[in-house]
């Protein structure tokens, strides 16, 4: 439910409103729109009795449903576009943020060549992976701790903000010491004691589409997230599991179009896990910026050929130059923008 405060409401007016809905047993979260104020009330309406007599509250213009599942992540509840700003990384509104780097951080100089070479091609954040989530326990795990630490390295070097996953809540703090931005990856989607945790910490999140959830499932875990208390939220669409087996995963860019009608949190893609193929990365990009994408997130590495996870579907830094470029167009055509480089382009 949203509750329309009037123009002319008063500070006073509004206070009474949030007690009077916390009376009730429900939960209410200020938005301070550019035109009005509102309160989404969150919490079992129907267990709340004399729900109606908020209508009549002084200062209040109207009482609206909100006829979504999700309510906080709702264009109902907020009609205009959410930035999500972490450092160097700007994602949302005509802002389109590029993360980019190695699936895993290996070691310091493939973190640190990786951060400069996106840094050059106009990534506005660094993505690398210190804890790992892998579908088999023999696999590569991350370097943990340590592969935070070579993150804040590679950041003291470039200035990028970094973007990192967590894979445990018990983990969140001490990733949260290092991270800019928090990864939940898209086997935690449905993790809901990890979206919890990550919703109580100051740091903008990334969340990953589970596989085989259903965009109101995803929406529903962001808004796990919000009703936690975190704001700074952004929806990456990584393709789903499909009878398909051409490309790793289905990458739907449907989705960010229809996301776009349906939440103000920004809509990024990945097409690295979403098509699994190195050569198929450049056109998806770009196909994702065409669609309205506030953002992607590319995995590049300096020799992808000898990277410990994801090398079959990680640009070198040439092809990340080459991809930027043609990304830099589309996104001009379709009036988004994007960082300017900083630095002279590397060679691969
Ligand atoms: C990753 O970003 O390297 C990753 C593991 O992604 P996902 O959770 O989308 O599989
Ligand atoms: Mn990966």
């Amino acid at each position: 439910m949203i509750v329309v405060m009037k123009r002319s409401a008063t500070k006073q007016q509004l206070q009474k409103m949030v007690s009077h809905v916390e009376s009730l047993g429900l939960k209410p979260t200020i938005i301070q729109g550019t035109e009005r104020t509102v309160v989404a009330v969150v919490g079992d309406e129907r267990a709340a009795a004399n729900i109606g007599a908020l209508e009549s509250d002084p200062g209040v213009d109207e009482v609206l449903k909100v006829l979504a599942p999700y309510k906080l992540a709702s264009l109902e509840v907020q009609p205009t576009p959410t930035v999500v700003t972490a450092g160097s990384l700007k994602v949302g509104g005509s802002d389109l943020g590029v993360m980019a780097g190695p699936c895993s951080v290996e070691d310091e100089e493939q973190i640190v060549a990786s951060a400069q070479a996106v840094r050059a091609a106009g990534a506005t954040a660094l993505r690398g992976g210190a804890f790992k989530p892998r579908t088999s326990p023999y696999s590569f795990q991350g370097l943990k701790e340590e592969g935070l630490k070579l993150l804040a390295v590679a950041r003291a070097e470039t200035g990028l903000a970094i973007v990192t996953e967590v894979v445990a809540p018990e983990d969140v703090g001490l990733v949260a010491e290092y991270a800019d931005v928090l990864q939940v990856g898209a086997r935690n989607m449905q993790n809901y004691r990890l979206l919890e945790a990550i919703g109580k910490v100051q740091r903008a999140v990334l969340l990953k589409r589970g596989p085989s959830a259903t965009v109101d499932e995803f929406l529903l875990a962001a808004e796990y997230v919000l009703d936690a208390g975190n704001s700074q939220v952004m929806l990456c669409e990584r393709g789903i599991r499909t009878f398909e087996a051409h490309t790793r995963f289905t990458l739907p860019l449907a989705t960010v179009p229809y996301l776009q009608a349906r939440t103000h949190l920004p809509v990024v893609i990945d097409p690295s896990h979403g098509t699994g193929h190195t050569e198929l990365v450049p056109a998806m990009a770009r196909a994702a910026v065409a669609a309205g994408a506030d953002g992607l997130i590319i995995e590049v590495h300096p020799q992808p050929e000898q990277a410990l996870s994801d090398g079959y579907q990680s640009l070198s830094f040439s092809e990340f130059e080459q991809t930027m470029a043609g990304c830099r167009n589309v996104a001009q055509a379709v009036g988004k923008t994007m960082a300017d480089t900083t630095a002279p382009c590397p060679t691969a």
